[in-house]
């Protein structure tokens, strides 16, 4: 992944203004925001505050940590490459270096960092998990990925370990929604209205990686919707920005997405113990038009020989269900649990001893 080139000078003489905001995503009391090539940013030094992060070393080169109270926060000013807890995540916004200080984006912060690192400071509402609707991609005449040396189709490995993390997932006494479970293919945006109308509270599509005519890449990768307004992934390779500046139906889950996908990475990298590609953003239509937090995770590469003959095999399936099955755990452990609804007054005349002061 290259980084968009770093230019200190522009930043420096386009500071807009300096003033004071809130964060949507809980933060009770101002940060110094600064405004300028019409971004605003947070110095990184409020943001770690705000993580509860304390010790600040430089690690290697550039690279500086902020550790403290179970977490590791780790970035490089100019680039958007970060490490949660040692999890790559890819920012929409390189990290600003202002006056040797960096700051991070706002909507980084506020929307893709601190709900999974703070999930109790998040005020931006999410559903309590209930309903799991799963999405094994492709499926009919869309094979998806193929290796073709081996004969494999990435339909195929989708569906089998979508029909394992169903089982687990009932099993651990959720209601489960599959959009589909045989070999059909089945639109894109009708996956996503199908975990809409079944009311789905979190949706995870199931996917395998290709690079063809690389056949050598192995590792996992975790891709969400793009923050309004921010350039996904590929773009800053390619240089075009498609960034959108409508929002879409799913960025109004963007914090508890990134969540959710925080947790499917990091439990498929303990499970797999596989390379790290990271966590990145697509205009994914599959994830446009959810009424819900969604993630579409790639455990594995068909296009590479090894991984797709372990795909082809039970026990891996498994595994890779078994992770995927962990981390929605994790996700749905980490949601706030809402206050409790105001108690009726009661319609029965209480005694004294019990009446409410
Ligand atoms: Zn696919």
């Amino acid at each position: 992944m290259r980084s968009a080139p770093w230019r200190p000078a522009v930043f420096i003489f386009a500071i807009a203004c300096l003033g004071a905001g809130r964060t949507a995503c809980g933060a009770p009391e101002p940060f110094p925001i600064v405004r300028q090539a019409g971004v605003d940013w947070i110095a990184m030094r409020a943001a770690a505050a705000r993580f509860g992060l304390k010790q600040e070393s430089t690690v290697k080169g550039r690279q500086v940590e902020w550790s403290g109270d179970g977490l590791r926060f780790r970035l490089q000013p100019g680039s958007r490459e970060v490490a949660v807890n040692g999890l790559r995540l890819f920012l929409g916004q390189p990290v600003m270096n202002r006056g040797g200080e960096p700051y991070l984006s706002l909507a980084d912060f506020d929307r893709r960092l601190l709900a999974r690192m703070r999930p109790g400071l998040c005020r931006i509402p999410t559903p309590r998990v209930h309903v799991v609707a799963i999405d094994p991609g492709h499926g009919g005449k869309d094979h998806g990925a193929e290796n073709r040396r081996l004969g494999l189709m990435e339909k195929t490995f989708t569906l089998a370990v979508s029909l394992q993390l169903k089982s687990l997932l009932d099993a651990a006494g959720f209601s489960v929604i599959l959009t589909r479970d045989t070999d059909v293919d089945v639109p894109k945006a009708t996956r996503a209205e199908i975990a809409n109308l079944s009311g789905a509270d979190v949706f995870v599509s199931v996917h395998f990686n290709s690079l063809e005519p690389d056949t050598r890449t192995t590792g996992v990768e975790v891709l969400t919707f793009p923050l309004q307004g921010q350039r996904p992934d590929a773009s800053w390779s390619t240089g075009a920005d498609d960034s959108e500046a409508r929002a879409s139906p799913v960025n109004r889950f963007d914090p508890w997405s990134a969540a959710l996908a925080g947790a499917l990475h990091r439990n498929l990298l303990q499970t797999l113990r596989s390379g790290d590609r990271g966590e990145k953003t697509e205009h994914l239509a599959v994830l446009r038009p959810l009424n819900c937090p969604g993630a579409l995770v790639e455990p594995a590469f068909i296009s590479n020989d090894e991984e797709a003959r372990r795909l082809s095999t039970r026990a891996f399936q498994e595994r890779i269900a078994a992770a995927i099955a962990s981390g929605i755990l994790d996700y749905a452990a980490s949601v706030p649990v809402p206050n409790p609804p105001p108690q009726a007054p009661s319609t029965t005349p209480a005694s004294p001893a019990t009446a409410p002061l």
